[in-house]
């Protein structure tokens, strides 16, 4: 098989600066447009021969679908999304103008930089190049740029899936964002993180009410105290330790890896030394629950009859009624727990033809590439896909300068990715395909 050619990953650079230079900012609550960004990408579709369908969940909530004839059409086609949308970023803040898309000392800086115009660029030159030069991909391949990934999805990827599941009805596979990025060991070991779980969604609002009065009298039965009460036996517990089968991997292979042993009983200490990415893995080991917001009271001397809060709930694989059971014992019967965001958590195993596919490319193009599975704490649009049975991996792959900290360009300021790892990703993705 011919190899992807050099324009196609200076193709991959010039797109996802193209894309970054295109405001696509969702401030949530359906504030957002990705139309400039959608018709972008449709035209690049369509200058080698694809026939893309754009799709509209509200005004300027366009979402890109196409489909790429594979070579034995008796395979399931493999799913490749993307999201459109950043998140705001104020320009004060940086180094460089969020959108200007600017290469300074080897990175292109920008909001959606690393989540996710990256792999939408690298998408797009990969399956430009193969049809540029003729090839066909092994299996159908079904491409899908969408709305809303920053607010959940409802207009983008939950709602293709709600309302045109029939696009990707026998997809059986799906790669997309937040995996395959490299975790630097030593000269002659890098961990690729491959994405084979992710938490769940509890985003919740605590109302407590109570009498309301004036705030000189006695009050026994006020909600801003019992509220906060809650709130603290909340924010302070800490939920006890449970290892899914993704993280146990994840935690032995890293053991091994650096060398450390791997102490059950305190998996603080080990995951503390895995530096810009212990966060990230600290939060895989436990549910979590962080509150978020409060609102009670409007003047100070008047006891409001009602207190509320919003708090960040987050839940294992396999761990939903446990979490629930948790939260309600700690909040108490007092307390109305109402959802805001519920959504599932998510895991497959690491095993498979695909997962090979994914080892076997970043080999090729990093002899010291060693592919590990990890769960994600947050949540992506796979949540959404995977309701149609889809097996959702995360996997844009980066080989990263070591010093660099890439957990932290997600959502950050000077957000920023190698150039460099654009093109590592062109030619990883490309090897990919050919054996997928
Ligand atoms: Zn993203």
């Amino acid at each position: 098989m011919a190899a992807v050619s050099t324009t196609a990953q200076d193709e991959a650079v010039e797109i996802c600066r193209d894309l970054v230079r295109i405001d696509s900012v969702n401030r949530g609550n359906g504030d957002g447009n990705e139309r400039a960004a959608a018709e972008y990408v449709a035209a690049k579709l369509a200058e080698v021969g694809l026939e893309p369908t754009l799709l509209e969940s509200a005004p300027g909530r366009t979402s890109v679908i196409t489909r790429i004839e594979g070579s034995d059409p008796q395979r399931p086609p493999l799913l490749i999304h993307g999201h459109l949308d950043v998140v705001p970023a104020d320009p004060a803040d940086w180094r460089v103008h969020p959108f200007s898309g600017e290469i300074v000392d080897g990175s292109l800086w920008g909001r959606g930089a690393v989540d996710m115009k990256d792999m939408d660029a690298m998408t797009l030159a990969v399956v430009r190049d193969l049809l540029r030069s003729g090839r066909r991909p092994p299996r159908d391949l079904v491409l899908a740029f969408v709305a809303d990934e920053e607010a959940g999805g409802t207009l983008g990827a939950r709602w293709l899936v709600d309302n045109h599941p029939q696009l990707f009805a026998d997809c059986t596979e799906a790669i997309s964002e937040v995996g395959g990025f490299s975790y630097t060991v030593s000269d002659d070991l890098r961990l690729y993180l491959i994405e084979t779980a992710q938490k769940g969604i509890a985003w919740m609002k605590l109302t407590v009410t109570g009498r309301a009065g004036h705030g000189s009298m006695t009050s026994d039965d006020n909600a801003v105290t019992a509220l906060c009460e809650a709130i603290v036996r909340l924010g302070r517990h800490r939920f006890p330790i449970v290892l899914t089968p993704t993280v146990r991997t994840f935690l032995d292979s890293v053991g091994e890896a650096l060398g450390i042993e791997v102490d059950a009983d305190d998996l603080e200490t080990t995951i503390a030394k895995l530096g810009p990415i212990a966060r990230m893995i600290g939060a895989t080991i436990r549910n979590t629950a962080n509150p978020t917001q409060l609102n009670a009271g409007e003047k100070v001397n008047v006891v409001p009859g009602e207190a509320t809060a919003h708090v960040d709930g987050r839940f294992l694989p396999g761990q939903e009624e446990e979490f629930l059971r948790q939260i309600d014992e700690l909040i108490g019967p007092a307390v109305r727990r109402d959802w805001v965001v519920f959504d599932q958590a998510l895991e497959t195993g690491f095993d498979g033809p695909l997962v090979d596919a994914m080892a076997g490319a970043l080999k090729a193009e990093d002899p010291a590439a060693r592919a590990v599975p990890y769960m994600l704490s947050g949540g992506t649009d796979a949540k959404s896909f995977s309701r149609l049975g889809i097996r959702c991996f995360g996997f844009s792959p980066l080989l990263l300068p070591p010093d660099l900290d890439f957990a932290g360009m997600f959502h950050g300021v000077d957000e920023r990715v190698p150039v460099e790892s654009l093109r590592f990703g062109v030619r990883v993705l490309d090897r990919f395909l050919a054996a997928s």
